[in-house]
């Protein structure tokens, strides 16, 4: 039996209709930006896999590192026990942080990363005996699929069959020249109610990456730090490099009260989320009460091998020559982005850092079903490149190590494509 029979027989994939689900690709092997199918296909990962893979697949100096990880210490219960790699990476990632950042939580992925960060927020104000509940988040932002991050994310189809079990946000919109008066005013009318402020900054992914401007979000940050709205930077996406910047943070004049990593944490070789707080956060569980005790915790949490994994990542992300390649992906980028916007098809072009999106014009809503996506899809993996359309919403998310020639052949492609649709 062919494994993607087998798959079907036992596997239900994620953002998958299995009903009408074409058959899987079986991956065999993976090499720099290059991912192998068992028929002897390679295929350019133009988009990371899903946005993790930033340093491309099977890097030989993060394997080596897990590899002796594995060999020494596996995994350890984090209640009661520590180990250098989590009190290393810990160090690391706080150094390269807004000054601050203090404190390390560890969880699994960024929909938990989130899910702490709401949780130390609420309860930051509630070991105060202050009522402050609810959340002020923006329209389309998504932070996850876990209960939490998805009641912060904005209502869609995605999130509509739990509507009624969602908790209650504030949504609004994301912020421009025009309205920042009016997002201004909604922060100081709920400032009593709202516990925090969570946002992706710069750049909302999963809702078709949508850009807002840095000056217009520190504004906004300003305002929740006059009117006392904590603040949650959700760089699960945005952090170690996307941007074209270590973190979305160095774009911003004002700093966030915590901030949630994940996706490039590790390199995309294993999943792991980190929460950070500033000190005042932590210090509202500090008691010799017992119940002001932030009581969450995961099986892995701080696991050696994942905190391995991302002391590698972080160490080869901030070489020279990392650097010079994020930088050589925006040139080449900026550069393709005016062939774009020349083009008859193409709408709303917009690049920050190594992420550069577009629209399909067409005669249906930019949403995430329209079937541009799918068609296009296909058409890019007939020729070797993985690309995943947020329906009309095309866009690249390289790993940093893509070459110039390789850049190239997937602009190329993109364009008959185009010409195709
Ligand atoms: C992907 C993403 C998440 C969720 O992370 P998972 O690891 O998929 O749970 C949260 N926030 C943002 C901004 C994301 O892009």
């Amino acid at each position: 039996m062919s494994l993607q029979q087998r798959d079907k027989d036992v596997n239900w994939h994620p953002y998958t209709q299995m009903k009408i689900a074409e058959d899987t690709i079986p991956i065999v092997k993976g090499k720099g930006v290059y991912l192998f199918d068992n028929q002897g296909n390679r295929y350019i990962d133009a988009v990371s896999s899903w946005w993790v893979t930033i340093h491309g697949h099977a890097h030989p100096y993060i394997a080596q590192k897990v590899s002796e990880q594995l060999n020494t210490l596996e995994q350890v219960i984090f209640a009661g026990f520590t180990h250098e790699p989590a009190v290393q990476l810990s160090e690391n990632l706080l150094s390269l942080l807004p000054d601050n950042q203090q404190k390390v939580f560890y969880s699994d992925n960024g929909s938990t990363a989130v899910e702490v960060a709401l949780k130390m927020c609420i309860q930051y104000w509630y070991n105060q005996g202050k009522k402050k509940t609810k959340i002020l988040a923006f329209k389309d932002a998504y932070h996850g699929d876990t209960f939490g991050a998805m009641s912060v994310s904005g209502r869609s189809v995605w999130t509509k069959p739990f509507g009624e079990m969602l908790f209650e946000v504030i949504f609004m919109d994301t912020p421009t020249s025009e309205n920042l008066n009016d997002l201004k005013a909604i922060i100081q009318n709920h400032s009593q109610e709202i516990a925090c402020f969570i946002y992706e900054p710069l750049i909302q992914g999963a809702a078709g990456m949508l850009m807002h401007k840095a000056e217009d979000l520190s504004v906004l940050m300003k305002i929740c730090r006059e009117q006392k709205v904590l603040m949650i930077q959700d760089e699960v996406f945005t952090g170690f490099g996307r941007t074209g910047k270590l973190f979305a943070a160095n774009y911003l004049s004002e700093k966030p009260d915590i901030m949630c990593f994940s996706k490039g944490l590790t390199g995309g070789t294993m999943p792991m989320g980190i929460t950070t707080s500033s000190n005042e956060i932590f210090e509202a569980f500090l008691s010799d009460d017992k119940y002001k005790t932030l009581f969450h915790g995961h099986s892995f949490t701080a696991n050696p091998l994942a905190c391995t994994a991302a002391l590698a990542s972080m160490e080869l992300l901030l070489k020279e020559d990392t650097l010079t390649h994020i930088k050589l992906i925006y040139e080449k980028h900026l550069n393709f982005s005016k062939t774009l916007q020349q083009h008859p098809k193409v709408e709303n072009v917009r690049l920050i850092g190594t992420i550069l999106a577009w629209e399909i014009k067409n005669d249906k809503q930019t949403s995430y079903f329209n079937e541009i996506g799918k068609i296009s899809y296909n058409e890019f993996l007939k020729r070797g490149i993985i690309m995943r359309p947020l329906g009309n919403v095309m866009y690249l998310v390289p790993p940093y190590c893509i070459t110039s020639e390789e850049l190239d052949l997937v602009y190329k492609n993109i364009l008959e494509v185009m010409d195709y649709l």
